[in-house]
């Protein structure tokens, strides 16, 4: 029962990747990403996703108004938010209800852009957020290519 924890429901804002996590804690920053407008940016610690994927399913299509969906997978702890991500609307696309309750999407509340879609233990992000290296974005298009 909700009851016994009152807290519960709000104690994902304190996990990652809500819970801000920076220096040692969090290690080498490999990639960094933000929305279109810039109120939400994150970075990742890791360099090569689990798994990354193109998903052709109508919902896909209608939610990012694109012919497929891109999405690369990492666990939560890879990512940290460093900006905005109180400024984010959450969408439970199987209820089609604006709640945070896992599996669901999120975007900026701002912009609209897609940030991820959060699963119960891994997130998919949206390698079109996420910003060049020194080798510019045609790395961002090997690195997160689906296998
Ligand atoms: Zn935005
Ligand atoms: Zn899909």
């Amino acid at each position: 029962m909700a009851s016994e924890n009152p807290s519960a429901s709000e104690q994902w804002q304190h996990e990652p990747p809500y819970k801000i996590q920076g220096g040692d804690e969090f290690g080498a920053v490999y990639w960094t990403g933000s929305c279109q407008c810039g109120r939400v940016s994150y970075k990742l610690n890791r360099e090569k996703p689990l798994d990354a994927k193109y998903c052709h399913c109508t919902g896909c299509q209608v939610l990012h108004g694109a012919p497929f969906q891109w999405a690369a997978i990492f666990h939560k702890s890879d990512m940290t938010f460093t900006h905005g991500h109180q400024g984010m609307d959450f969408y439970k696309s199987s209820e089609k209800k604006r709640v945070h309750d896992l599996p669901c999407k999120a975007t900026c509340s701002y912009c609209h852009s897609p940030i991820m879609d959060e699963g119960r233990n891994v997130i998919l992000l949206f390698p079109g957020l996420i910003k060049g290296n020194e080798k510019g974005n045609a790395d961002v298009r090997r690195v997160f290519k689906p296998r």
